[in-house]
């Protein structure tokens, strides 16, 4: 096979996967180059998402929440299960099998699809040449390409008081390996992360104290919503201290004495591990040579403009490297965006309609603007919130917690926002998603027949509530 390709993508994750198989898809000839090897000692597709990311943390979840609701709400349902015993070991194994499965099935596709998969490291030089190491020594190989994909994803953001070892002191990676429930877990930032990671050893019997530096819950989620899910989240048990700055650790044996101050002072907690989850930086270490030509922004992204396209012409970038959340959906979606446009399709990404999720149980969701940027704005708005307490469905499964929020656009009912905490926000949110995609007024919604009983039923009454029609529940003008 010649070293030349229609396009080259590097890095393998969601958004360099998903690129490379539209890519070949729409007939060009495609390599994608990934340097992962796995913790069995593998070469492995699937990048930080399906290796270590969004899928192994959703298996923990998964399998704490089945342990958590067998000690906690079983007996309300009126099953007596005995004494529960935890098998940390083939939780983990579970996982693993889920990650494999997954992985392996990427490499399924790009053979199906007739996508190169190059496993090595590799680096964009001048005139879209691509130098690629392979991971199993050998010679140096310089392949050349009419486009080149970067998508090389991100790693985490490092303190130097709390230097990761990945034993006592862990980032999302080691946290997700745990072979025993730590007695006490420090975790330093309430992030998507700390939050998600933090619940998992919480379920499963750890006493989590979670450090946040910032003196606001969740800033950037709609601070209704934010607020509520700070009630619950301290209700199971998580101890959140805001405007908690880590400032030394002393590691022992096994344990590590954390000193970190707030407004009262100083402070000092020892906690059998630790886990740093204080955000993730775009990983461009080796990705380009001197004479690249791609510009990096302040922040150390790759520069790219709404359809990433980097400075150099025929030179893309996606996903984690580039400005934007830090998403898998997000990644994927500028994967396929790039794929097109380089076969000359007008597809454009949504910025304005991608969603977030926290899987923290219940499950936070947002898209769109919170109601304090659109506040903000000046223009003239109208809010709906309704809780789940009001739904049938959701009481019916012990899931009343958590509320559904429109906001709204007063002059022309178009939907601005949705923020959603409760049951399945990951899915209901999508309803707010498709709203947004097509313009829809909330009339729209308000006119819709909802499935009973259901979950959605709440967005529904929501979506009423913005006009004072809920039916569910009693609805008080409420001031701005
Ligand atoms: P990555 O997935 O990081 O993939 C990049 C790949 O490029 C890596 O495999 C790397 O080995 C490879 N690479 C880098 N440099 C080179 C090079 N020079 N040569 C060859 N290969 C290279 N997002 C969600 O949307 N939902 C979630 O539930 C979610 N959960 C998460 C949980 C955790 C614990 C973490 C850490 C992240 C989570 N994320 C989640 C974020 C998500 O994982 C990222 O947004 C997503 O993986 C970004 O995709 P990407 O393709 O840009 O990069
Ligand atoms: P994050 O940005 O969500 O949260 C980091 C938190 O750490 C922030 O609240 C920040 O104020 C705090 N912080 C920063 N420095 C600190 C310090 N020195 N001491 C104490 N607190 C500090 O980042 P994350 O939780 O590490 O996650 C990284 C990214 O991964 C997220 O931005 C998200 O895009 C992605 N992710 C997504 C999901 C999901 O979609 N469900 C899950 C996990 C990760």
């Amino acid at each position: 096979m010649s070293d030349k390709y229609d396009v080259i993508v590097i890095g393998g994750g969601p958004g360099g996967y998903v690129a490379a198989i539209r890519a070949a898809q729409l007939g060009y000839k495609t390599a994608c180059i990934e340097k992962r090897i796995n913790k069995q000692g593998k070469p492995a597709l699937g990048g930080t998402c399906l290796n270590v990311g969004c899928i192994p943390s959703k298996a923990l979840l998964d399998s704490s929440w089945k342990y958590h609701e067998a000690e906690e709400a079983f007996a309300d349902h009126g099953i007596k299960v005995g004494k529960l015993d935890l098998d940390v070991k083939a939780m983990q194994e579970r996982k693993d099998k889920v990650v494999l499965q997954l992985t392996g099935g990427v490499a399924s596709l790009f053979q199906a699809n007739k996508v190169t998969w190059l496993q090595g490291t590799g680096q964009l030089k001048a005139n879209k040449q691509v130098v690629f190491t392979p991971n199993e020594g050998g010679d140096e190989q310089t392949l050349e390409a009419d486009n080149v994909i970067l998508a090389a994803g991100s790693v985490p953001v490092e303190i130097p008081p709390a230097e990761v070892d990945q034993k006592i002191i862990v980032d999302s990676t080691g946290a997700l390996e745990f072979d025993s429930v730590p007695k006490k877990l420090g975790v330093i930032g309430a992030g998507v992360i700390g939050l998600e990671l933090g619940s998992v050893w919480s379920r499963l019997g750890s006493q989590v104290t979670v450090l946040e530096a910032v003196d606001t819950f969740l800033p950037a989620v709609d601070k209704q919503i934010a607020k509520e899910s700070q009630k619950l989240f301290t209700k199971q048990g998580l101890d959140i201290k805001l405007g908690a700055r880590v400032t030394a650790t002393k590691k022992n044996k096994n344990s590590v004495r954390v000193t970190y101050t707030d407004k009262d002072g100083e402070h000092e907690e020892t906690f059998d591990r630790l886990i740093v989850a204080v955000g993730r930086r775009p990983y461009t270490e080796g990705l380009l040579s001197q004479d690249a030509g791609v510009t990096l922004d302040e922040r150390n992204f790759i520069y790219v403009d709404n359809q990433c396209r980097t400075d150099v012409p025929g030179v893309y970038a996606i996903g984690d490297l580039v400005r934007g959340p830090a998403l898998a959906h997000k990644a994927i979606e500028e994967g396929v965006m790039v794929a097109e446009v380089i076969a000359g399709e007008h597809t454009q990404v949504n910025y304005d309609a991608v969603p977030g999720v926290i899987y923290t149980h219940p499950e936070v969701a947002w898209v769109g603007k919170t109601e304090e940027e659109v506040k903000e704005s000046g223009e003239p708005y109208k809010v709906g919130a309704v809780p789940f307490a009001a739904n049938g469905r959701a009481l019916a499964a012990g899931e009343a917690a958590g509320l559904v929020k429109f906001v709204v656009d007063e002059k022309t009912d178009r939907v601005l926002g949705m923020h959603v905490l409760g049951p399945q926000a990951s899915e209901l949110i999508q309803q707010g998603v498709v709203a947004m995609e097509f313009g829809a007024s909330i009339e729209d919604l308000q006119l819709m027949v909802f499935g009973h009983p259901s979950l959605s039923e709440t967005v529904h009454e929501a979506a009423l509530a913005t006009d004072y029609k809920a039916i569910h529940v009693a609805q008080r003008r409420r001031k701005k």
